[in-house]
């Protein structure tokens, strides 16, 4: 482990995590509970530990998105409510039941399976209600025409044996994006979202324990939407025009090392296609650094890493394994260096920009081969190299 990282390494700053929570806490108040989506490793960062820190802080539930995802936090020792997003099939709901997980139901033909499976192994599943309120995902459709009828589906599914209505949720499309059209778009989602709450209710004669809907988008722009509880994922690592907004801290720096320098005439085709050629003595760095770790192929040539003397140029395609930088102008950069891809110096919004994408991509993309070395109150807690050995 302590060799591999001094070739390509994430630090996960848990504190910058950790500050992250207490601030989004500070802005959504007391009364407001807080799920943190940890699903798809928690972004890249690491589920086990972002949950850890989550359960430690007081925070009041996980969300992840399949079964497989909860189970390795359970068996990991994390006790708090775990949301599975998405679907799970109808077999896995005594694992479900066991390990105490919290399952979305998403229309008709899911309630029925799951309350019969619950059923016959005579436990009782909790279960959170999904409504499609605009995103055209999963949910129950309860637009126009369709509101009667999604309104009885649910009250049916609440009242079915073996199934346990805790919750209830929906989810915006276009919250994090601005324009009058949008915020009209996620305005209408909520008052639909409300409309079917106090339809179902009132049939059921009970109320939702938790009613949620606040992702990043709608936690920084609609306080409004916050219910219950809030749901936000990219906020809580800090990336974003919305993390910015509220000053929060980026938690991934991605680095690698110089592995070898080269000294190349003018004239060099740099790397596979030869899409760089030198135009004068160029001193390159080649990183082991590529897009099986994570890079984007498609930011060859166009992007610039960060060195101790400023940013330094991405020259030729991007390799699987490798990528060169251009080192020319400076001379304090040697092997062994080390090189910013994203975090603290290097913005990984920008360079998600620059590949098209958003910085979600970017942190999922983090490959399994890439050590994590997880930083709590300023020292390396932990090393965790992801690799079956
Ligand atoms: C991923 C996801 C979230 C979190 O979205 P962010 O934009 O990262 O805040 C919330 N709710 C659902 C249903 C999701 O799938």
């Amino acid at each position: 482990m302590e060799s591999t990282l001094r070739r390509t390494w994430a630090n996960i700053n848990l504190d910058a995590i950790a500050y992250n929570y207490k601030t989004i806490k500070e802005h959504i108040g007391e009364e407001v509970k807080f799920l943190g989506v940890v699903k798809a490793d928690a972004y890249g960062h690491g589920s086990i530990r972002v949950g850890k820190l989550l359960q430690e802080l007081g925070a009041n539930y996980l969300a992840v998105s399949s079964i497989d995802e909860a189970l390795e936090l359970r068996v990991n020792d994390v006790t708090m409510p775990i949301l599975i997003l998405g679907h799970t099939p109808k077999e896995q709901v005594e694992r479900l039941i066991k390990y105490n997980i919290t399952q979305a139901v998403t229309c008709k033909a899911k309630a029925v399976e799951y309350s019969a499976e619950a059923v016959k192994c005579g436990g009782n599943l909790k279960v959170h209600i999904k409504v499609d309120t605009g995103m055209s995902r999963l949910g129950y459709l309860c637009d126009n025409e369709s509101f009667g009828t999604g309104v009885e589906g649910i009250v049916e599914a609440c009242n079915m044996p073996g199934l346990e209505a805790e919750g209830i949720f929906t989810h915006f499309a276009v919250a994090d994006e601005f324009g009058e059209k949008n915020d009209e778009y996620t305005k209408h989602q909520f008052k639909l979202f409300t409309d079917v709450i106090t339809a179902v209710e009132e049939k059921l004669g009970r109320k939702f324990a938790i009613r949620h809907c606040a992702n990043t988008g709608a936690t920084v722009r609609f306080k409004e939407t916050y219910l219950d509880m809030v749901r936000p994922g990219l906020l809580l690592y800090g990336y974003g025009e919305f993390a910015r907004e509220w000053g929060l801290k980026p938690a991934m720096t991605l680095k690698t090392t110089v592995s070898t320098i080269k000294i190349y005439p003018a004239g060099t085709a740099i790397s596979y296609g030869g899409i760089y050629v030198t135009d004068k003595k160029t001193r390159i760095g080649v990183l082991p650094y590529g897009y099986a770790d994570g890079f984007f192929r498609s930011l060859s040539n166009k992007c610039s890493l960060m060195t101790k003397e400023g940013l330094a140029p991405q020259r030729g395609k991007i390799c699987m394994d490798m990528c060169m930088i251009d080192i020319t102008d400076k001379p304090l950069v040697d092997v062994g260096s080390e090189v910013e891809i994203f975090g603290e110096n290097n913005s990984l919004d920008e360079l998600a920009a620059l590949a098209g994408t958003i910085p979600y991509e970017l942190t999922c993309a983090v490959s399994k081969r890439v050590p994590r070395q997880y930083i709590r109150n300023g020292e390396v807690v932990e090393k965790e190299l992801l690799l079956r050995m």
